[in-house]
């Protein structure tokens, strides 16, 4: 599954960050860095899911492709 960002909602809160902190990362600019890239393995799929739903400005969601 791959991670999907909509830029114009992010805001760089970084909660995303702080429950997936090996998918999420908000560099010194404020700019979210899907820093493992934006495919995520069925493994770690929960957690990135949790750091989705996380997100008070609903930036994250699941590409469909
Ligand atoms: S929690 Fe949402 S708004 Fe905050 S950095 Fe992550 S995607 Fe952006």
């Amino acid at each position: 599954m791959k991670i999907q960002i909509d830029r114009g909602r992010c805001t760089g809160i970084g909660m995303c960050e702080a429950i997936s902190p090996d998918y999420f990362e908000v560099d010194d600019d404020g700019v979210l860095q899907l820093i493992a890239g934006e495919e995520v393995p069925e493994t770690a799929v929960d957690e990135v899911n949790e750091a989705i739903r996380a997100c008070p400005k609903a930036a994250l969601s699941w590409s469909a492709s």
